[in-house]
């Protein structure tokens, strides 16, 4: 076996997502895309996170927001979907590139997010490395805050309508919901599995590089019956492929345990790694790969 499993293959990146979700681009036009995953399930992409939306018998449920702005053309393209209005939108985590469209919606829209996570948007601390920004729950007088929270588990709605969501412990953030549509076999996994990269450990938001892996494991585990998943930024992937990330995220653990007990540096543990050819596909990002095990060494030795 491998031990030189996930670091060390520098592949030239694009845009990496979360990145854009803070940076601003005021003047550019808000396009937002539509592709239809289901009859009734959609997939909204542009300006930050993955947005799903479900038109159920009686109104609509949004995952996600995206960036400031970014809530009308999310509307916009609903109106183009369905005359149902928007009932209720969950938030998978904190970050402002799936919460800010919020404060764009109706007031009486319902704001369901983990317990976590709500405690988080009452602050919306910028993640490690980012620029600290203006709070925009505070802006807009608390307008687009949750007003119903959840712990591990909870369902909304019945039959081709129901919503389960679930939480399975700390990951990209210490609130990350899994949110899943069973009568569709879809699940919207949000960042902790925003793509086939290293992730963004916010541990300025309880993220935990030492924990993400195994919180991986438990949703492919204990979420039966999906067949595929909504990804935070990327493409929509095979249930199967969640299970590998869980996979990818332990071995880059095991990786940087192993190179901090043999007393090596966070930078000679990443220049010394290898991409395993079983994760063909993925990108390592240079800045995150060097700041992840930073990050999870720093973990480790608390
Ligand atoms: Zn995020």
């Amino acid at each position: 076996m491998n031990r030189q499993i996930v670091l060390g293959l520098l592949v030239a990146v694009g845009a990496v997502s979360v990145t854009a979700a803070y940076q601003a681009q005021p003047d550019a036009p808000k396009v937002v895309t539509v592709e239809k995953l289901k009859d009734n399930l959609y997939l909204l992409k542009g300006g930050g996170g993955n947005t799903a939306v479900l038109v159920g018998a009686s109104g609509v449920v949004v995952v996600d927001t995206k960036n400031p702005g970014w809530g009308q053309p999310i509307l916009d393209q609903i109106k183009g979907i369905t005359d149902k209005p928007v009932t209720t939108i969950i938030n998978t985590h904190t970050h402002g590139d799936h919460v800010s469209g919020n404060v764009e919606f109706p007031a009486t829209v319902d704001v369901v997010v983990q317990d976590n996570t709500k405690a988080n948007m009452e602050n919306m601390a910028s993640p490690p490395g980012f620029p600290a920004g203006t709070n925009i729950f505070k802006a807009n007088g608390g307008r687009g805050m949750p007003k119903r929270t959840f712990t591990d588990k909870m369902t909304l709605g019945t039959g081709a309508d129901r919503v389960d969501l679930y939480y399975f412990g700390r990951g990209h953030t210490n609130g990350d919901a899994f949110v899943v549509f069973p009568a569709l076999r879809v699940a919207h996994a949000g960042d902790i599995f925003s793509g086939k990269n290293l992730p963004l450990l916010d541990m300025n938001n309880g993220g935990s590089g030492v924990e993400i892996g195994n919180t991986l494991q438990k949703a492919h585990d204990g979420i039966k019956n999906v067949d595929s998943v909504i990804t935070g930024h990327s493409t929509v992937m095979p249930w199967a492929d969640l299970g590998q990330y869980a996979q990818f995220n332990k071995d880059f653990l095991a990786d940087v345990r192993a190179g901090v007990t043999a007393g090596k540096t966070p930078d000679e543990i990443a220049a010394a790694s290898k991409l395993a050819e079983k994760y063909a596909g993925y990108t390592i990002q240079p800045a995150r790969l060097k700041s992840n095990v930073e990050a999870v060494a720093a973990e480790i030795k608390k």
